[in-house]
């Protein structure tokens, strides 16, 4: 399995690395506009690869250098500042997708390749990628929620004293400001978080899901603050929906494709089966009437957005 991976910044960099370490996949090929950083972090990664799996890892100085991939990861343009919202980024990094997917889409075999996007606005920019590539919407995926679920799961595992692996809780809409906790679904094991909550006597009113929400949609905020921007989280997130298709896994993860049609089209996470063919199917969760209205606002924020670059 060969991959390319476009942007290779503190991102790009990070994703090479966790997906080294998966082994599932023998080459990776790294492509930046800027050549030196892209031949320093392959020449880096390629060191680090004897230590561990045989991997090989090379810097392509031109689009041509990718053919032959069967996943492109987009982790290509600007990111937050502090202080900045994703959103913030709309239009410098509408430029850099509208500049990259051509030139992927010249390189790849179109019918079966997967284009995984991690470039900020996601939601939107996985929209734009799947508008101007016409590679169906089910192999346009974006991490999404993935790493916000992620982060859920890790505040509830903390509080709970339960591992994550037992905790099942799902961020869903925009990887950003309109994110919504579905706590509805939340499962510990086997129960519902209502009644695990009843049986540990674990108190968890309305005020501390309020404060966990909060913590989960401003963690890429509170990370940007001290350490300048955020990698490791992307990084393992990219690597496990690679390792996901790769393998055909077909496990439920709440990434973002574009669906609906006219008005309704948008592309949010929502949890969705992920297999070697991408996106095999998306599940509508039973939200609380309030969830379901928050999810609405969160698609129409992207939809208005996507319309403002359009
Ligand atoms: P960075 O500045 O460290 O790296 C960006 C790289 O993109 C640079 O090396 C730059 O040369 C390259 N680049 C820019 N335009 C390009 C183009 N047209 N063609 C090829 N390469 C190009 O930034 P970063 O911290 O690596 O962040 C990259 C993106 O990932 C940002 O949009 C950021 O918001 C996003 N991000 C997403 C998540 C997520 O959960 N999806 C998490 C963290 C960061």
């Amino acid at each position: 399995m060969k991959v390319a991976i476009i942007g290779v910044g503190t991102v790009g960099s990070a994703v090479a690395t966790a997906i080294k370490n998966t082994g599932c996949v023998h080459e990776i090929v790294l492509y930046d506009r800027d050549g030196l950083r892209a031949r320093a972090a392959a020449e880096d990664l390629d060191h680090a690869a004897s230590f561990g799996f045989d991997v090989k890892i090379t810097a392509v100085s031109n689009y041509r250098g990718i053919r032959g991939s069967e996943i492109v990861i987009i982790a290509a343009g600007a990111n937050q500042k502090p202080g900045e919202s994703r959103m913030d980024l709309l239009n410098k990094n509408a430029a850099v997708i509208r500049d990259i997917i051509p030139h992927v889409i010249a390189n790849v075999d179109t019918k079966t390749v997967k284009i995984m996007i991690l470039t900020n606005p996601l939601d939107v920019m996985v929209m734009l990628a799947q508008k101007l590539s016409k590679i169906s919407s089910s192999r346009v995926i974006g991490t999404g929620a993935m790493l916000d679920s992620a982060r859920l799961r890790t505040i509830l595992s903390r509080q709970f004293g339960v591992s994550t692996q037992s905790i099942n809780a799902y961020v869903l809409g925009e990887h950003g400001d309109s994110s919504v906790v579905d706590w509805t679904s939340v499962t510990v094991g086997a129960l519902s978080l209502d009644e695990f909550c009843r049986q540990t006597k674990i108190s968890l009113p309305a005020t501390t899901r309020n404060t966990i929400t909060h913590r989960v949609r401003n963690a890429a905020y509170e990370i940007i603050r001290g350490r300048g921007a955020t990698w490791d989280g992307i990084g393992a997130a990219a690597a496990d929906l690679l390792r996901c298709i790769v393998n055909d896994e077909r496990r439920i993860l709440t990434v973002c494709c574009v669906s609906g049609n006219g008005a309704d089209m948008v592309a949010m996470s929502l949890p969705r089966i992920v297999g070697a063919s991408g996106i095999v199917a998306t599940l509508r969760p039973k939200l609380s009437a309030s969830e379901s209205a928050a999810l609405r606002r969160s698609g129409k924020i992207i939809r208005k957005n996507y319309d403002s670059i359009i």
